[in-house]
């Protein structure tokens, strides 16, 4: 069994198998966020997952799923930069 190395936020390092981890996957993107339960103070944990990390999560064999709700930071500059292209556009009219 693959473990993987991650951080609780309460307890610092944890060590976790691939099957204590799930990972949801923004669509058409290949970034998202992980999510497992602390084996020590077993709150439910959070965290972003770049293009590096899914690929590590996918590799080992973590169960994913799709999710529209994920925003990610790239998305929002994207979005961001978008409209100030647009009021550049608006501006120079
Ligand atoms: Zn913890």
């Amino acid at each position: 069994m693959t473990t993987i190395k991650t951080t609780c936020a309460a307890c610092g390092d944890v060590e976790l198998s691939s099957d204590e981890l799930t990972l949801e996957l923004a669509p058409a993107m290949a970034t998202g966020r992980y999510g497992f339960v602390c084996p020590f103070c077993t709150v439910t944990q959070q965290r972003p997952a770049n293009e590096r990390v899914v690929a590590i999560l996918l590799a080992i064999g973590v169960a994913y799923s799709v999710s529209d709700d994920i925003v990610s930071e790239l998305e929002i500059k994207e979005f961001v930069d978008s409209l100030d292209d647009w009021l550049g556009e608006i501006s120079a009219a």
